[in-house]
């Protein structure tokens, strides 16, 4: 049987890693999480065969419960609402990892000093990004509207962490009695919660991507103590991707992970910033004509795009300019929207073929030979302050060279501003038009135009 149970977390293992390497492409990315779902089916199944295993009973409620509630909610959650889905899933993880740093400490078993020290490190790591993925969802789902910040705050933090450790070294050292584990897992929970408070909800993505990481480690630590290869594995595969993507988020935004967590950043709301001249509205009729009758458009979706669902609408645009022969193509900015890969899972969803889809660096050069780029719900990553003024809060961001287009027209609603609360240059420019209204509608009107010529 034990032979049974490590072939079974090998071909588990193998299925997680080849399920994370088809995700890295959107076409293959379906497929991905199928072979990475099949494999935790596998994992899961296997835990029936330990020959001292019980509860079944109990075993098969949770995972039946936990099953209808996750295929329920994932089947009905919409897109824009999905960065708290994952902070929600994401809790849960390491909610599980202390659970079982909670059975094997409450256990009073004594396991030495590497894997007492690995059990209190994946409790402590599991709780606080268990209780801080909570905030992170409740923020995200407007629960929690405000930040709750106040002096000293950051001192008080490193506190509680050392605090937390020192109780956590009374434990791995023979003194873990019922009630210091209790205060334990009470002082991870508590700094989970106040390490995220203060962070304002629009950081939540990186903020999320970073318990994710967390998350991991604290998996794979107690699959240390339970020698489960399983757990180890996929532990560290979530762990380093978690670290990757966070990392990404933070380079693609210009900011380093330090002032994502204690700058407050986008609370505020920003400096308006100095832009000189007027914003010059155009009506869809003459964006219709612009667009109908030009080589090549370039479509730049952004966070409204998302807002608005315009995605299908944006899409029939497309292909409507296809048949008169223009070159379309998009272009996606690593952090347009609020989680990664927003807008690619949204124009997916949509059925745009990914080969007419492009990256920053692949399209940039592509903007001085466009003859129109149309910014639908896009903002801060076209904001070509962030190219010029060492002194705005996005400057050194990469951004999409939007304003090198012949003509740009900008959908949005009014003259709100981008997450990062700050005036954009590229409204006030002189090739560039404003089509007010909300993405959908506006899509909607564009379409019937360029019927109409
Ligand atoms: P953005 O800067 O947030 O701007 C979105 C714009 O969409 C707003 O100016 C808004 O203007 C417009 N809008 C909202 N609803 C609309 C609707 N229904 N129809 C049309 N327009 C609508 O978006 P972005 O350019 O995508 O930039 C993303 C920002 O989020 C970046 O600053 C990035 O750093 C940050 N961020 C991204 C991630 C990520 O992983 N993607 C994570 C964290 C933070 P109106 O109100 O005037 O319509």
């Amino acid at each position: 049987m034990h032979t049974v149970i490590e072939a079974s977390y090998f071909i588990a293992a193998i299925l997680f890693i080849f399920g994370l390497k088809r995700m890295s492409s959107p076409a293959t990315a379906r497929g991905g999480i199928v072979w990475a779902g099949a494999g935790m089916v596998v994992a899961t199944l296997v835990s029936f065969l330990y020959p001292d295993m019980g509860n079944y009973l109990l075993m098969t409620t949770a995972i039946f419960i936990g099953g209808i509630l996750a295929w329920y909610s994932g089947k009905k959650v919409s897109m824009t609402d999905m960065p708290q889905m994952i902070a929600l899933y994401n809790g849960m993880g390491g909610g599980a990892a202390a659970a079982i740093a909670a059975v094997e400490l409450f256990g009073g078993e004594d396991h030495g000093l590497v894997f007492g020290t690995l059990a209190v490190l994946g409790g402590m790591i599991g709780a606080v990004s268990f209780s801080g993925s909570l905030i992170a969802f409740a923020k995200l789902q407007g629960l929690l509207k405000r930040s709750f910040r106040f002096r000293g705050q950051q001192f008080f933090n490193m506190l509680l962490l050392v605090a937390t450790v020192a109780t956590a070294a009374y434990i791995v050292t023979g003194h873990g009695d019922v009630n210091t584990v209790a205060i334990f897992f009470l002082l991870a929970l508590v700094l989970g919660v106040t390490m995220t408070v203060p962070i304002g909800g629009a950081d939540m993505p990186v903020v999320i991507s970073l318990y994710n990481a967390l998350t991991g480690l604290a998996v794979a630590f107690e699959g240390f103590v339970l020698q489960n290869a399983a757990m180890i594995i996929a532990g560290t595969v979530v762990g380093a991707a978690g670290s990757l993507l966070t990392q990404l988020m933070a380079k693609a935004m210009n900011r380093s992970l330090a002032n994502v967590l204690f700058s407050g950043f986008g609370e505020e709301g920003g400096e308006a910033g100095e832009v000189s001249g007027n914003m010059k509205p155009i009506e869809a009729a003459d964006v219709a004509v612009m667009m109908a009758f030009a080589n090549k458009v370039l479509i730049i979706p952004g966070y409204g795009m998302a807002v608005a669902q315009a995605q299908h609408k944006v899409w029939e645009l497309t292909q409507l300019l296809q048949e008169r022969g223009v070159d379309v193509k998009f272009a996606i900015h690593p952090v347009a929207g609020r989680m990664p890969g927003h807008m690619n899972v949204l124009l997916a969803e949509a059925g745009v073929p990914y080969d007419i889809i492009y990256d920053l660096d692949e399209v940039n050069p592509e903007f001085r030979t466009a003859d129109v780029a149309l910014v639908i719900g896009a903002n801060d990553v076209v904001n070509p302050v962030a190219r010029s003024d060492p002194s705005s809060p996005i400057y050194g961001m990469p951004i999409l060279n939007a304003d090198y287009a012949k003509n740009t027209v900008v959908i949005k609603r009014g003259q709100g501003a981008g997450f990062s609360g700050i005036e954009n240059a590229l409204f006030f420019l002189d090739n560039t038009r404003m089509l007010y209204g909300d993405g959908k509608a506006m899509a909607s009107e564009l379409i019937n135009e360029i019927k109409l010529l």
